[in-house]
């Protein structure tokens, strides 16, 4: 077998063309295929003079490296070929310009690619509010029923207003997302809806071309650290495994760190990891930043097997330095979504602890865009910022405070 579903605790194969989400024994499924004998030069080339969709996609450009697919079963809008933008020294690759705001279109159009291939009339997922959006966008493309479950009253008004506008059914569940997530693999699995969580091996491929076009995008010069927010940890499990294979490919000499960061409130992987993970932890979530609120992460083997690959590690920051730094990445016109501030945030404590070390190269992924959380940006201005004027000229020429002349 080539293409095969393989478990991550038994190493148990299945075929690709069943839906299957976990081994018998439990276990995660990690889509795995022989290595490619594709050099990065062909991606290059793509990337330069793409034409059609499917190679001005930053996820289908890399499609030797994804799935066997006919270039017409593709479900794509195209998404990634988001800019990689430098300052003070750090590099900032912005995810938020993706087609629905979030890097979870890349692994969509892989997940959505595949639920079309094996028969799917409808799709689901428990979301904070990015996976929805994304899910309803890419189901309303392919003609799909999308049903979403989200936690009542804790989902961004962007997040939900997307959902909505691209034609999803939501369904609020009364409980928090941990809760969500228990309940749609289970309706999923007595109702053949196919499940589009980051459980699904096809979300993580798609995400793992975050890693291999930042990778690009630096001249396949890697960087020495890779910083993300820690959620669900399908991201950081798709990092770890982007880098596993680009390595085996021989598109890289050498594997950056993970850094996955945290929020406290939010913080099960860093308590694992601070005992070398030992245990598994589950915590009550609660954090400013609604996309990594999350106490159960599902993709929770994978991710450890990411921080242990490439000798990575966890860190935690509090809402308010999230906050900050989220407002420093604002001002620095980039703008973002709270959790994904975590990761200057994260950057700025672990310089301040000597665990990065100066003049080492550190990209941060930024996974969500400005828009997302309107409610959380006003938190975040000063209140000069915003002043009520008459409609008269000596009004407005006080209002501007220092003056201009
Ligand atoms: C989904 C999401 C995350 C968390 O990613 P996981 O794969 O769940 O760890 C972080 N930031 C944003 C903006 C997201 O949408
Ligand atoms: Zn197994």
């Amino acid at each position: 077998m080539n293409e095969r579903l393989e478990c991550v605790t038994c190493g148990k194969r299945y075929p690709v063309d069943k839906v299957r989400y976990t081994c018998d024994c439990g276990g995660l499924l990690n889509f795995e295929r022989d290595t490619p004998q594709v050099g990065r030069e062909l991606f290059d080339k793509r990337r330069a003079t793409a034409r059609v969709p499917v190679d001005q996609s930053g996820v289908w450009r890399f499609r030797e490296a994804l799935m066997d697919v006919d270039l017409s079963a593709i479900v794509t809008h195209p998404e990634g070929s988001t800019r990689l933008y430098e300052r003070g020294g750090i590099w900032f690759k912005h995810e938020g310009e993706n087609p629905t705001g979030s890097f979870k279109d890349r692994g969509m159009t892989v997940a959505v690619t595949q639920a079309v291939r094996l028969g799917a009339t409808a799709v689901a997922c428990a979301s904070t509010g990015n996976t929805s959006a994304s899910l309803a966008a890419y189901a309303a493309q392919a003609g799909l029923r999308a049903v979403v479950f989200v936690p009542s009253g804790k989902i961004s008004a962007g997040k939900l207003a997307q959902t909505l506008a691209y034609g999803a059914l939501c369904l609020q569940i009364r409980g928090d997302f941990d809760t969500a997530m228990r309940l749609v693999r289970e309706v999923c699995d007595r109702s053949g809806i196919y499940l589009l969580n980051s459980i699904n091996p096809f979300r993580i491929e798609g995400q793992k071309t975050i890693v291999w076009e930042l990778l690009q995008d630096l001249d396949w010069n890697p960087p020495d650290w890779i910083v993300l927010p820690a959620g669900n940890l399908g991201n950081t499990s798709a990092f770890g495994k982007a880098l596993r294979e680009a390595s085996a490919a021989g598109w890289i000499d050498r594997l950056p760190r993970i850094a996955a960061i945290q929020a406290a409130g939010a913080n099960p992987f860093f308590r694992s990891f601070s005992e070398d993970f030992a245990t598994r932890h589950r915590v009550t979530a609660e954090t400013v930043a609604s996309a990594i609120r999350i106490g159960n992460p599902v993709s929770y083997d994978k991710a450890v097997a990411a921080i242990r690959l490439t000798n990575g590690l966890v860190a935690q920051v509090t809402d308010e330095e999230l906050m900050r730094a989220k407002r420093e990445i604002d001002r620095m016109g980039i703008g973002c979504e709270p959790a994904s501030a975590t990761t200057l945030a994260g950057v700025r404590k672990l310089r301040s602890d000597g665990v990065m070390k100066p003049g080492e190269r550190i990209a941060c992924v930024l996974t969500g865009n400005l828009l997302k959380d309107p409610d959380a940006v006003m938190k975040t201005i000063d209140r000069e910022q915003i002043v009520e004027v008459d409609a008269t000229i000596a009004a407005v020429e006080r209002a501007i405070t220092p003056p201009l002349l």
